[in-house]
């Protein structure tokens, strides 16, 4: 049994950053993650995509944030349960919370935070006869390193943000060619990000074909080319190292889904005054959460956190006064 103050569910920007905020109180943190690394969508979906709205960094890579909150709370010695799903969570005799992995690890807390993002990472797939076939040989569902596309003939789908970022970034010297395929004219994209799509486009530097879908896939042993369908012009055929369909992650809550917390849309209703959900002790913070207002970004979820763990020091603590001290006064001072 991992014995711990406040056990995260979920290691990404959200869930690691709590660790140094808890740790600032003198409270040990544990966190579970069904991804082999932390980092959440950062280290799995976007790791060298930069990042522009991090307090004091104008621009860093989703992967290199993830790896500051790694060395930021080193001091305070997280513990990680890695490549294990959260599943059950039940009360004992003492009122502490058991949460017991889908491989049977048994973690005991006071606290539990989810920080579970989007859930359990499940990307939506095209109903394509034989994609399966090109699936990492040709077919990607998530770009984790965009130097793996380098001089090659990349077509992305989609029409959201990861889409238009994606065309943007790998337009910029990286692909030798790059195709946008998109089912309608319009984007569900930031208007910024359709503006550079359209500007590339324009110049000639990326073919944007619209009112689209790609619905077949051909090569010998690997991707070669994808067939397109116009919805009145009859299909063609793009040549193609690669495909990424980029149709985003079916939001599956997962387990946690049967924790008895209050749902709504996928995402657990928290307060505003400490990010406590329904039931008391367990707070939810970062995407995973909702309230009147709620923004999905990383630093309202570190703002959520350090909020949220004051709360917690309460709870653990109900009789010691807690008194804000700046860490230019007091330092970082980890665990032995
Ligand atoms: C392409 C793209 C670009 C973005 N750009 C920006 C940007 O510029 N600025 C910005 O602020 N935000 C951006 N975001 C959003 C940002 O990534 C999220 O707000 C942030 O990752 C949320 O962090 P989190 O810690 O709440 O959750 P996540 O990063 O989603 O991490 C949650 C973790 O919980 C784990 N998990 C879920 N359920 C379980 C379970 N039952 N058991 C164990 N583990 C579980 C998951 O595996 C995951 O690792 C972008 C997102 C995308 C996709």
């Amino acid at each position: 049994m991992i014995q711990t103050d406040i056990l995260i569910i979920g290691a990404g920007p959200c869930g690691l950053f709590t660790v140094f905020e808890a740790g600032l109180l003198k409270l040990r943190c544990h966190l579970i993650d069904s991804l082999p690394q932390p980092g959440g969508q950062c280290s799995e979906i976007y790791p060298k995509k930069p990042i522009f709205d991090i307090p004091a960094y104008p621009e860093i890579l989703a992967g290199d944030l993830t790896d500051k909150l790694m060395e930021q709370i080193a001091p305070f010695k997280p513990g990680f349960t890695l490549g294990e799903r959260a599943e059950f969570i039940e009360k004992d005799d003492e009122g502490q919370f058991i949460v017991t992995t889908n491989r049977g690890t048994k973690h005991r807390a006071p606290i539990i935070t989810i920080a579970a993002g989007l859930g359990c990472f499940e990307p939506r797939k095209p109903p394509i006869e034989k994609l399966s076939n090109y699936e990492d040989n040709g077919v990607e569902y998530i770009i984790k390193d965009p130097e793996f596309y380098r001089g090659k003939k990349v077509v992305i789908s989609g029409g959201g943000d990861s889409a238009l970022d994606w065309t943007v970034f790998l337009a910029n010297g990286v692909a030798e060619e790059v195709t946008l395929v998109h089912r309608r004219s319009g984007f569900r994209g930031h208007p910024d990000s359709v503006q550079k799509v359209m500007d590339l486009a324009e110049a000639g530097k990326i073919n944007l074909v619209v009112n689209c879908e790609v619905v077949g896939v051909d090569g010998d042993g690997k991707l070669e080319s994808v067939s397109v369908k116009h919805k009145t012009d009859g299909d063609k055929v793009i040549e193609a190292d690669h495909w990424v369909p980029l149709f985003g992650l079916s939001p599956k809550l997962g387990p946690i889904a049967d924790w008895n917390l209050n749902i709504n849309k996928n995402s657990i209703e928290v307060d505003t005054l400490d990010y406590q959900t329904n039931v008391p002790g367990i707070y939810a913070i970062g995407d995973i959460n909702t309230y009147p207002g709620k923004l999905k970004l990383i630093l309202c979820g570190f703002h959520e956190a350090t909020l949220m763990v004051q709360s917690a020091f309460k709870r653990i603590y109900p009789d010691k006064n807690l008194v804000l001290k700046y860490t230019t006064v007091n330092g970082v001072n980890g665990f032995e």
